[in-house]
């Protein structure tokens, strides 16, 4: 394994919430019995596996594909909030973009329709996507781009997802992240950012600025529903200025 690789696995299980690793030594040799050992010259011991043996979890099946991964989360109950779904909201868009959008979970009407962000957050998302496009001069249309969430599933009341479900849905969204392989994320609130950069900082903070996904640029911004609210609309504008960011430094 070289020292990339390596990497790549901490990072992976740095983002699964697995702080903690522990190195598994090999089970010691059994001893010969006394008339054994006198008779018997000692056995060579096997030698340690070299690095390249060991055997890790897969980061993500070869060849991973976005067909594939929904194929495998299928009427998937790994977590409580397949209990009160309709619909699972798996991501849409181009699967090959340069560019994916991460809101946190579906609300009402994405549980009705099985796709992410068609509710007034959602228009609102593609006339920031489309109108600061169309302005920056960049020929971009929303379909273009790929937008999927951290949980699949409607949390109940859209109340916040719980850590243990973005960590059990979480594998998903970086194996469709993985898959895609963009040239920048763009996180939409704070649930995507901590999900996406393992952080506590809120967006107010993190906004603005690049951040790092493994090594693909993140950049965290307002998540639209925030965005609708009448007294925020000073956010609207810093959540212009970052998409602006986002759209040429992909495009340009
Ligand atoms: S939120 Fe994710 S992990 Fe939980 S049931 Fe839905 S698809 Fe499965």
């Amino acid at each position: 394994m070289t020292p990339d690789q390596l990497r790549q696995y901490l990072e992976f299980y740095r983002d699964l919430g697995v702080t903690t690793l522990y190195r598994r030594e090999p089970p010691a040799p059994v001893a010969p019995s006394v008339e054994v050992a006198a008779s018997v010259a000692p056995a060579p011991q096997p030698a340690r596996p070299p690095m390249n043996e060991l055997e890790l979890p897969s980061l993500a099946p070869a060849g991973d594909t976005l067909l594939k991964i929904r194929e495998e989360i299928g009427d998937c109950r790994r977590c409580r909030l397949h209990e009160g779904r309709h619909e699972l909201v798996f991501g849409s868009g181009n699967g090959e973009s340069r560019l994916v959008f991460v809101g946190e979970g579906p609300g009402a009407d994405e549980d009705e329709q099985g796709l992410p962000f068609v509710g007034r957050a959602g228009q609102l998302l593609t006339q920031m996507i489309e109108g600061t496009a169309s302005k920056e001069g960049i020929p971009l249309k929303r379909p273009d781009v790929y937008i999927c969430n951290v949980v699949k599933c409607r949390p109940p009341n859209n109340r916040t997802p719980e850590p243990d479900e973005m960590e059990t849905c979480g594998q998903f969204l970086f194996r469709q992240l993985m898959a895609i392989r963009p040239k920048a994320i763009c996180a939409l609130g704070g649930t995507a950012a901590k999900a996406l950069l393992g952080t506590k900082e809120g967006v107010t903070r993190l906004r603005g600025n690049w951040h790092k996904w493994r090594d693909i640029p993140v950049m965290v911004t307002y998540h639209p529903s925030y965005l609708l609210r009448p007294y925020n609309q000073n956010a609207k504008r810093e959540a212009w200025d970052d998409l602006k960011k986002v759209l040429h430094f992909v495009y340009d």
